[in-house]
């Protein structure tokens, strides 16, 4: 391990991973920002941070570190090291230290998942307008019905694109100061693979999740959810009306160049070069076994790929940028051709664009 120190902040990570100049830069960086935070929010003293940076999601996996992610009662995050511009560490720093600050509002570990991501994207300090990122998000899925309705996903407030707009509105109306007054009245508690609210109530559907939120911004904030409800989608609607920004060419032909060398790859038998596709693939679930047995499968389905891309969409919620595309693929099987709609994840690691699923993955 190396350490750095910069005030409250001590960056860790490998020794021979990271050259430490650039953990002291890290370690200042993180601290000048904490200092920001914790004045927007506040708090009249600093907590001491502990910041552990992995040199990449692989090697958080083997070590049992977290690839991003804030244990606040331990008052330490665990993230990947920002070396690459894009990288997700690099463009919004604030993202775990709101976490791990977020605790000194009330002293409670842990408050409803849905708002603490929330407040978390409000506070990474990457400059991004929360309501466009929701609305390109919701762009790139495809995703209908109401943009501001809760699903399941918010009882983990795994949506963080609704979890970042969501916060935005209430924030644009009540400031960090409602935040904190609403605060304690958000702290959960898990038991049993249960949640709990503050107020004894189990949150374990949409239904007791919008109860408790209810419950909480009339008792800190007065109002009600419908009344935030109703401010968020006027906020929002604007958004979901604009049309999204498209990619630069040079990444348009980059995205459409890997897809056809994979198709290629795939037809001619050439395991390793459909591998090349996936370079620089890292997963949190599969390993190299589980990739060449997934690689194996396709080129032993498949007698030819060729797919058409028909559209391509950002959507930057991992590590680096991240594009959905949708396309038509066909395949030939047995002789037989026939066309499936497929949509494919890539996302732009410092080697290039790389594919990281498609639902042609799935039989
Ligand atoms: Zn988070």
């Amino acid at each position: 391990w190396i350490t750095a120190r910069a005030g409250e902040v001590t960056a860790r990570s490998f020794a021979g991973a990271v050259d430490p100049r650039d953990l002291d830069e890290a370690a200042r960086r993180r601290r000048a920002l904490l200092a920001e935070l914790g004045a927007r929010m506040g708090l009249a003293h600093l907590p001491k941070v502990e910041i552990v940076f992995s040199p990449s999601r692989r090697a958080a996996a083997q070590h049992r570190l977290a690839a991003g992610r804030a244990f606040a009662a331990a008052g330490r995050a665990e993230v990947i090291w920002p070396g690459a511009p894009d990288a997700y560490e690099a463009r919004r720093p604030g993202h775990e230290l709101a976490h791990l600050l977020a605790a000194y509002w009330d002293g409670a570990p842990a408050h409803l998942p849905l708002v603490e991501e929330g407040l978390a994207e409000v506070l990474d300090a990457s400059g991004r307008d929360l309501h466009h990122a929701y609305a390109a998000a919701r762009w790139a899925d495809g995703a209908g019905g109401d943009p501001v309705a809760f699903t399941t996903d918010d009882l983990s407030g795994s949506d963080y694109g609704r979890a970042g707009s969501f916060v935005r509105s209430l924030v644009d109306r009540h400031g960090l100061t409602g935040l904190r007054a609403l605060w304690p009245h958000l702290a959960v508690r898990y038991g049993g693979g249960r949640m709990w609210g503050a107020d004894g109530t189990q949150i374990g559907s949409v239904a007791a999740l919008e109860g408790f939120l209810d419950r909480a911004l009339r008792a800190a904030l007065g109002g009600d959810l419908a009344t935030e409800r109703a401010a968020w989608a006027r906020a929002l609607r604007p958004y979901l009306e604009a049309p999204e920004a498209s990619l630069p060419d040079g990444d348009l032909v980059e995205i459409q160049r890997v897809i056809a060398a994979y198709d290629r790859a795939v037809t001619d038998g050439d395991i390793e070069g459909a591998r090349a596709a996936l370079d620089g693939f890292y997963c949190d679930v599969w390993d190299d076994g589980d990739r060449a047995a997934l690689l194996s499968r396709e080129v032993q389905r498949l007698e030819d790929a060729e797919t058409k891309v028909l559209a391509v969409r950002r959507r930057g919620l991992r590590n680096y940028p991240e594009v959905v595309v949708h396309g038509v693929r066909r395949e030939t099987m047995g002789g037989r051709s026939a066309y499936r709609a497929v949509t494919m994840w890539l996302e732009h690691f410092p080697v290039g664009w790389r594919l990281t699923g498609s639902t042609a993955w799935t039989p």
